[in-house]
């Protein structure tokens, strides 16, 4: 729906679309800013071998967060004219207030990520330079899979050298889930197929929980990769099916598109304003 709302001269649902398509919430924007945060002190590290102190870090999450909050208390003019460079919460927009339960999770989360993240196993590795090679943060952020275009974000590549293992890692603000694994699955496909690897057993995968302050590693196994070969082709198909024109991502009219029955997603559905409107 959101298709060229970003345009001037794109009509109003494809405008309010794009603009709700970009309403946060308070777990994705701490999690957005920790992972910015966490790629500024690798490069840094990497460029200067300097390593920031857990106070410093957790006082420019503290910032970022409360500019969050006022920008979406007070800037709503601003965010609807400008949504990708303004913060919007989907609390703010549609209750006018955050809860207090996710404002103390949130302290929670912030006084533990960074001394975890600190503390990583894969920080600690990055650390002995002479045995990693970390790969540019850039390359990574979106791949062709049978033609399309996928985005992607792979937090972090990089190579064991004495192992001769390549390391993908992925941190994590939130809580360990059983998709965890299948998400890195597709990231390992995307590493073999641009590096001509001969096989998978050369990739290691692993997930840095911030919040929990641990990680686990994993080989994939076929099943892994036929599992991420299958949801792809089933979501790919999926959303041709949705589509008027395919080229032009452009999709069908609204009425094609079937609510939910299941009523606890409306309530944290950033178009439930579209559903009521239409
Ligand atoms: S039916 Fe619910 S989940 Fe689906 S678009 Fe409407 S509000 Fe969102």
């Amino acid at each position: 729906m959101s298709h060229n709302g970003w345009l001037k001269d794109s009509n109003v649902l494809a405008k309010d679309a794009y603009r709700l398509k970009n309403l946060t919430n308070l777990e994705m924007f701490f999690g957005k800013i920790v992972h910015e945060l966490i790629e500024k002190i690798l490069k840094n590290f990497l460029e200067n071998d300097t390593v920031p102190n857990e106070d410093s870090l957790n006082k420019i999450i503290k910032n970022q967060l409360n500019q969050g909050f006022w920008e979406s208390m007070n800037s709503k003019l601003l965010w609807e004219m400008k949504p990708k460079h303004y913060t919007m919460f989907h609390e703010i927009y549609y209750e006018g207030k955050l809860m207090s339960e996710k404002i103390e999770e949130i302290k929670y989360r912030l006084n533990v990520c960074m001394k975890h993240f600190l503390a990583s196993h894969t920080f600690q590795e990055i650390q002995s330079r002479n045995k990693t090679e970390v790969f540019e943060f850039e390359q990574f952020r979106s791949m062709k899979w049978n033609g399309i275009k996928v985005f992607i974000v792979m937090d972090m590549v990089y190579r064991d050298l004495e192992n001769n293992k390549w390391i993908i890692v992925d941190w994590k603000t939130g809580k360990a889930s059983d998709e965890d694994r299948g998400q890195l699955a597709l990231y390992a496909k995307y590493l073999k197929d641009k590096f001509k690897l001969k096989d998978f057993s050369e990739i290691e995968v692993r997930n840095e929980y911030l919040l929990e302050g641990f990680h686990k590693t994993y080989k994939l196994t076929r099943h892994d990769i036929e599992n991420i070969n299958f949801v792809f082709e089933l979501s790919n198909e999926k959303m041709s099916l949705l589509l008027e024109d395919p080229i032009e991502n452009k999709p069908l009219d609204l009425e094609n598109f079937e609510k939910t029955i299941y009523e606890s997603k409306c309530m944290r559905c950033n178009f439930k304003e579209l559903c009521e409107m239409y």
